[in-house]
């Protein structure tokens, strides 16, 4: 058992939801695969499980690790970020309305536009960055305002905590995707939101390896039994497996952000120096519109980045085409360095520039990063 002061974020990610194993001493968890439990000679489940798709020990201990670093009463696990996105939606009912940032990740647009729209919850999406465009598209079936921030892949920051508060007062709840920052760098819960979602794909699987989501609420209320009743009827679970994967991954989370944060931070200035480069996103740099916002609500400004190359796509594509230490690969948060031409993988509608570059930036050695963008760059 934990001690019950208020501990601090490096310990959580050690010691939430892990536990000695009473029977054998085992330090670190097993993975229990077993899709059933043993029932009591009375019928009953004295031991808490009864059916892995219901309740499975590695899924209760991750979703328990996961409430404590977000701050919240409960969590929720699912088998992909969109599976949790998915069921925070299935909450809903037919003629309610969700308020988006129109620089919204493209898979939750979908999520919206293709699966809910046809069950008459309709969803607009809006340039959050202006709090009178947020107070002015709120009508008055608006049930969640989603916040992603920073976003994708121009890393606008949007005011969790102002957002939030004009949700409350319109009697709609704020739900934060908080992929990008983890809550190493970002906790929006203590910032008003009701819940907060994650890909847990992304930095808290930390190794490209395994595909998951979550969901942590503040309050074990009526919205989180819903999400329970999606989850546990719609069946859209993690396997032990890849909830084992992520709680191996969680205990390192703080120390990997902040060497992200670091690396981010050195290659933001690097590119923002360079001839080829005509824009660098990332909310670090002291000039970048977001700076101040992101400085608020952020202890550290992450791990994404995105810049424009000088010469539109043919130039963009060539620098990629180029890289040696970097992968040419979509996704982010692993300790590898990823580059992602992302205007040719949103497809003919994306509004996102052709030049312009994504960039997950690992846990390589900066400099190392930075000499193979010069000579990638001087292909570009
Ligand atoms: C990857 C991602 C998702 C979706 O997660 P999946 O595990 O790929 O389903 C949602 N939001 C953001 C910001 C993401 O980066």
């Amino acid at each position: 058992m934990l001690p019950k002061k208020k501990l601090r974020i490096e310990t959580l990610a050690v010691h939430a939801g892990h536990s000695v194993d009473v029977g054998t001493g085992a330090v670190t968890e097993a993975i229990h695969l077993s899709t059933t439990f043993e029932r009591d000679a009375d019928g009953g489940y004295s031991r808490g499980f009864l059916y892995s798709r219901n309740h499975n020990p590695n899924r209760n201990s991750l979703e328990a690790a996961l409430a404590a670093l977000e701050g919240g009463a409960a969590g929720a696990a699912f088998g992909s970020g969109l599976a949790a996105v998915t069921a925070i939606f299935q909450g809903l009912k037919p003629g309610d309305h969700v308020l988006a940032p129109s620089d919204i990740y493209h898979g939750t647009a979908n999520v919206l536009k293709h699966l809910f729209a046809k069950w008459n919850v309709t969803a607009s999406f809006v340039d959050m960055t202006d709090l009178d465009v947020v107070r002015q598209s709120l009508l008055p079936q608006t049930a969640i305002v989603w916040m992603e921030t920073p976003s994708n892949p121009l890393l606008q920051c949007v005011d969790i905590a102002a957002i939030a508060e004009i949700a409350h007062s319109h009697g709609a709840r704020a739900i934060a995707d908080n992929t990008f920052a983890s809550p190493i760098l970002q906790q929006p819960l203590a910032l008003g939101c009701d819940m907060v979602m994650h890909a847990t794909t992304k930095y808290l699987g930390g190794r490209s390896d395994v595909l998951g989501g979550a969901v942590v609420s503040r309050l074990d209320d009526e919205h989180f039994a819903q999400l329970r009743t999606a989850q546990l009827f719609g069946g859209a679970v993690p396997s032990p497996f890849d909830c084992w994967l992520v709680m191996r991954s969680l205990p390192t989370l703080p120390y990997r952000m902040q060497a992200h944060c670091a690396n981010a931070g050195k290659i933001a200035a690097f590119l923002q120096s360079h001839a080829k480069v005509s824009a660098v996103h990332y909310p670090g740099l002291a000039e970048n519109a977001f700076h101040a916002i992101a400085s608020r609500q952020m202890s550290g400004f992450g791990g994404m980045l995105s810049f424009e190359v000088k010469g539109g796509k043919d130039a963009a594509m060539a620098l990629a085409a180029n890289v040696e230490i970097f992968t040419r690969a979509t996704s982010l948060g692993g300790v590898e360095s990823l580059i992602e031409h992302r205007a040719s993988i949103e497809g003919p509608t994306s509004k996102t520039p052709q030049g312009l570059l994504r960039v997950s930036v690992g846990l390589e050695h900066a400099d190392d990063l930075i000499d193979d963008l010069t000579a990638a760059l001087s292909h570009a």
